[in-house]
């Protein structure tokens, strides 16, 4: 099967009829959040929501919240809260209102976990599930290669190596935050991405 060329089901509105579909996908950088939650976007119907390609989007374009974002982009950091929340909250609560959303890449560190939960909750669109898609953390040769099939302007190896050092620092209080209220479950990203997939799918399914 090609990538875009699933199971040939039909899009379905979550998993069990009455649950929707608020999924986070948290893993380090080149292990398949892109590729995952689009496929997850498409099978049931979600919002994909990735905050790296809304900032990247932003800096392209040269928006306000470009300008501001670019140089923390560059240097692989964290962009600061108050401008990942503008971009992503308001998208997170429309899609959560509707059929719900898959999220690549936000939150991710505890401090925006803990931030945006009230916020989520107030809207009733809290995350009702956190997926690690669990691969060994040093994923630079599948990074590079991907650079020069997508071009993206942080996927050079000074960047990689700082964005592979923040994954680091900060996701073990973020898995904590998930696991503490019982919402995290692991799927082994180091297969195919159709291996990954069916994992990942059965993980939905049992929900
Ligand atoms: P990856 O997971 O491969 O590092 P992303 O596309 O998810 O790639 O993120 C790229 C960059 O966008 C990060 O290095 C960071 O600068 C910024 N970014 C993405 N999500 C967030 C977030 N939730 N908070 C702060 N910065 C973020």
């Amino acid at each position: 099967m090609t990538e875009g060329e699933h199971d040939g089901i039909p899009p379905t509105s979550s998993p069990a009829a009455d649950r929707q579909v608020r999924l986070l996908l948290i893993g380090p950088p080149g292990s398949g959040k892109g590729t995952q939650g689009k496929r997850v976007a498409e099978r049931y119907g979600v919002e994909h929501i990735a905050a790296g390609d809304l900032l990247r989007h932003e800096v392209e374009t040269a928006s306000e919240i470009g300008i501001r974002a670019s140089n923390f982009m560059q240097q692989g950091e964290l962009v600061p809260d108050d401008l990942v929340f503008e971009l992503v909250m308001p998208r997170v609560v429309a899609a959560g209102r509707a059929n719900g959303y898959v999220l690549d890449g936000f939150p991710r560190s505890l401090g925006q976990a803990e931030d945006c939960r009230p916020f989520f909750e107030e809207h009733d669109v809290a995350v009702s599930l956190a997926v690690l898609l669990d691969a060994p953390d040093d994923l630079m040769p599948r990074l590079l290669e991907r650079a020069q099939s997508e071009g993206r302007f942080d996927d050079t190896p000074e960047v990689i190596r700082a964005r592979l050092e923040v994954f680091r620092d900060e996701v073990e209080p973020l898995l904590d935050f998930y696991r503490e209220r019982g919402l995290l479950a692991t799927v082994d990203a180091t297969g195919t991405p159709d291996e990954v997939w069916a994992e990942l799918q059965a993980v939905l399914e049992s929900r």
